[in-house]
């Protein structure tokens, strides 16, 4: 079966054409500028990649010019639309309302839009834009939507809550949600590929270090605690996001740069950061490429962001009641090496013992140990992929 992986965002959307008896892509792209002058298509296909240039005022063009692209003489890989056996959507938040990838109805339509655009103001309505416009070109087609939040719905009760008032949880389900949560499943599935063990044998803390960052306690195969919250500002600095802060502290900087409390939390989301902190770019290449040349706060900003994802794993591995393997993945994790001997050093109390030279190494694309041959916790770094967990999921749930 050929599966189309749909990632829908407020302008842009990118998919991936997957056949799942052998899980290679076919045939990936996305659409940028939806809704906007200069909209376009860069799709993959075939070995080649074109790029269609042409209006796209909504995601219903988009997805039909993507589903041309898909049939295209050149780089088309597929010769008739009957072939995509279903649809992934991936979705960002959940909220309660789903625990795990749910097939695609009328209600299940119905509950997203009417309970979950709160939760993701950004995300959710694109991806219902996104369901909704599949739906219309391909009417037969079964959908599911993936959710970015469902890897963590098996945290326990004590990690998810809040210490607010338990009727007003009950109220409005402000609670820890997490995020990435595809991206956790399988990089700590890969790993206990990698190491040869069952799931259920290892305790594994995964750092999703990218723009946005996050951290899991995976124990047994399932995540019991992550540092993403109600929303993704939660947890370490990201790119430009704050990460934990003080909640008196937003009340008390919103009055003093004259905010409303939306405004405050698009600064925290938006203007603060490792950006915020070296006051040069939200990008780690920048970062690293500020400290050769000498600039402290750009050295300042990788401290901050290496010694608050190490707490994490310090908690984790407390939590969990031990440590089997650290995996960093995503594009910092798989390409800051500054940034994982930041976290690892000083862990061999944990039974981490570093390979610095093997860190230090560039990425190729592949798994790779950073640790030692007799080191007693493993250090990977496992390239993610988000499309072919979606995709599973999808061929999973039909
Ligand atoms: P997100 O999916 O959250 O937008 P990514 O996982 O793609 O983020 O990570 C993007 C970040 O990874 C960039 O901001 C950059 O700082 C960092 N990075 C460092 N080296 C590389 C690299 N060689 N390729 C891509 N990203 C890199």
């Amino acid at each position: 079966m050929k599966i189309l992986v749909v990632n829908a965002g407020s302008s842009s959307l990118k998919y991936q054409l997957i056949d799942m008896e052998t899980e290679k892509v076919l045939a990936k792209g996305g659409c940028e500028r939806i809704g906007l002058d200069g909209s376009l298509l860069k799709a993959k296909g075939n070995g080649s990649e074109k790029i269609y240039e042409k209006p796209m005022p909504n995601h219903k063009i988009a997805i039909e010019l993507v589903l041309g692209a898909l049939l295209d003489s050149e780089i088309g890989v597929i010769k008739s639309m009957d072939e995509i056996g279903a649809v992934g959507h991936r979705v960002v938040a959940s909220g309660e309302y789903f625990k795990k990838t749910t097939l695609v109805t009328p209600e299940v339509l119905k509950t997203l839009e009417e309970n979950t655009f709160e939760l993701a103001p950004l995300h959710n309505p694109a991806a219902a834009t996104g369901v909704r416009a599949c739906m219309e070109v391909m009417p037969h087609t079964p959908m599911a939507l993936v959710f970015d939040t469902s890897f963590h719905a098996t945290m326990p009760e004590k990690a998810y809550l809040y210490g607010v008032d338990y009727d007003d949880y009950k109220k409005y389900g402000v609670r820890k949600y997490g995020a990435h949560g595809t991206s956790h499943k399988f990089v700590s599935a890969e790993a206990a590929k990698y190491l040869g063990k069952k799931p259920e044998d290892l305790k594994i803390v995964t750092c999703h270090l990218g723009n946005g960052s996050s951290i899991s306690a995976v124990d047994g195969g399932k995540c019991i605690d992550t540092s993403m919250g109600f929303t993704p500002l939660a947890g370490v600095l990201m790119g430009t996001r704050s990460g934990d802060i003080d909640a008196s502290a937003v009340e008390f900087l919103a009055r003093k740069k004259g905010l409303s409390h939306a405004e405050a939390v698009n600064y925290l989301n938006k203007k603060c950061g490792v950006a915020g902190i070296s006051g040069v770019s939200s990008d780690f290449r920048d970062l690293e490429a500020g400290v050769e040349r000498g600039n402290e706060r750009c050295a300042l900003a990788l401290d901050m962001f290496s010694y608050q994802t190490k707490k994490f794993v310090g908690a984790y591995a407390a939590v969990m009641g031990g440590l089997d393997c650290i995996v960093f993945t995503a594009g910092v994790g798989e390409n800051t090496p500054a940034v994982r001997a930041g976290v690892c050093e000083g862990l061999e109390f944990l039974g981490v013992e570093f390979d610095a030279e093997s860190n230090a190494l560039k990425n190729n694309g592949s798994i790779r140990e950073i640790s030692t041959k007799n080191s007693k916790v493993k250090v990977l770094i496992i390239p993610t992929n988000e499309e072919l967990v979606i995709a599973r999921e999808t061929a999973e749930l039909l």
